[in-house]
């Protein structure tokens, strides 16, 4: 995703652009080894929406038009923390819901259409090619059969995801990696699909939130299902067997949680599983050399915690972030320009993730400054948005990334949060 992003963010920036994708590529909008999240629900934040929107006029029709569903998170979602469920919030939010498969069909198709952009499937990434003078030139890959090749590039954008092998040729070729802030939660994943009645439009989120150490959560997709997920935090592993699942899913103190897997239809054939060990953030804004030629986006930058659902939208803005630079900077010092820009749309997503995971005495790593304080108000304005529509509404806002957390500290909004 944070790929495709790029290519259209750079296609208005130079004549040719190629992208290089290692998998064969799917006709349709299906699940592949490069990308095995693509099996997990993948929520599209508001701010990621947008943003694809911008670079994809009409990207939420083309979603529905396939199968995806806007449901007003507003009223539609479901949303338990703290005791209760949100008050329905007064204004409406859009939130387009689809498997992450076709979120990346749509976009991987639009992207086909731009004239200038040539995607390549089966083709493996192995090296940068590299002059001391002038920087990264461009890159050297294989191809299915093994066959090695190179293609030049005035700019080279590495967005193969959290495996990223950047930092280590940074080191190899005499510059410093960068710093890794790494954020330890033991996450778990397992994930359903179930059939879902027509014109049933509900999504269901009640997050880990301690001391409660499960999440649970049901998004309606295409073709009258939702995805159903169970997680687990600090080790407490979300189970693969039938009857497992149906106990880990009816111990938490919502019925729909237990209801919905012991009354629908399961629709897909087997409890997938996924791991997640920590949340990483690779600060290239604190580096003073970069090789130029070269920027990073998505998840080779910043990979989040999954239960916030920000990964694509990051991947989308950082694309926007490159397009901007491009735009004002050129190609000169195009990487230490564009890294700080990122890393302050990535610090909002941070925080609130990595903020949420400090809740738990269980996670390790560096907890940001004021988390704890932060964190006992957010918990406030929670129960207090039980009963509250305004709460929910400037919550969502910023779960959303529509908005700074800071804006939870609007007097407007904290005199409803701390009045007693
Ligand atoms: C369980 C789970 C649930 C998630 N849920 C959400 C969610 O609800 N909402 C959300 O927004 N995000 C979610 N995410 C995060 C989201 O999947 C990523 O943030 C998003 O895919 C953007 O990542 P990316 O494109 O930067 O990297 P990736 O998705 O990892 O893509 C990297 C791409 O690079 C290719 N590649 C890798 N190496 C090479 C190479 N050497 N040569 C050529 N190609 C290569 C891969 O095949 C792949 O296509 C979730 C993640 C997980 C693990």
């Amino acid at each position: 995703m944070s790929g495709l992003a790029a290519a259209r963010a750079v296609s208005d920036a130079f004549d040719e652009v190629a992208v290089l994708e290692r998998d064969p590529l799917p006709e349709g909008p299906e699940t592949r080894a490069g990308a095995p999240q693509t099996d997990h629900p993948h929520v599209l934040l508001e701010a990621g929406r947008t943003t694809l929107e911008d670079f994809f006029p009409g990207f939420s029709e083309d979603v529905i038009r396939n199968g995806g569903l806007m449901v007003d998170a507003a009223t539609e979602m479901k949303y338990y923390e703290n005791g209760g469920f949100f008050a329905d919030g007064p204004n409406r939010l859009p939130m387009l819901c689809a498997s992450r498969a076709l979120f990346e069909h749509v976009t991987r198709e639009r992207v086909r259409d731009l004239e200038n952009v040539d995607l390549r499937d089966g083709c493996r990434f192995v090296d940068y090619v590299f002059e001391s003078k002038d920087g990264v030139r461009g890159v050297r890959y294989r191809d299915e059969d093994g066959t090695g090749a190179t293609l030049s590039a005035d700019l080279v954008v590495d967005a193969t995801g959290r495996t990223s092998r950047t930092p280590a040729w940074l080191e190899e070729h005499g510059f410093r990696a960068p710093d890794v802030d790494e954020v330890t939660v033991d996450v778990t994943y397992s994930t359903i699909r179930l059939d879902r009645p027509t014109g049933e439009r509900t999504v269901l989120f009640v997050p880990p939130s301690p001391p409660r150490t499960r999440g649970v959560a049901a998004i309606p997709i295409e073709d009258d299902q939702w995805e159903f997920i169970l997680q687990g935090i600090h080790g407490d592993t979300t189970p693969t067997d039938p009857d497992a699942f149906l106990a880990f899913a009816n111990s938490f103190p919502v019925a729909e949680a237990g209801r919905l897997p012991a009354e629908r239809e399961w629709t897909s054939e087997e409890i997938r599983h996924y791991p997640f060990p920590s949340s990483i953030r690779r600060r290239y804004d604190e580096l003073e050399a970069f090789p130029d030629g070269l920027v990073v986006t998505g998840d080779a930058i910043a990979s989040f915690n999954p239960v916030y659902g920000q990964g694509m939208s990051i991947g989308a803005l950082d694309a926007l972030m490159v397009h901007r630079t491009l735009a004002e900077n050129g190609l000169d010092d195009l990487a230490l320009e564009y890294f700080p820009r990122a890393a302050d749309l990535i610090e909002q997503a941070w925080r609130v993730a990595v903020g949420a995971d400090f809740e738990f005495p269980q996670t390790t790593g560096p907890k940001p400054r004021g988390t704890d304080l932060f964190n006992r108000y957010v918990n406030r304005l929670i129960r207090k948005a039980h009963a509250d529509d305004e709460l929910t509404d400037a919550f969502y806002r910023v779960f959303r990334l529509e908005r700074s957390a800071t804006t939870l500290l609007r007097p407007g909004i904290a005199w409803r949060v701390l009045r007693p």
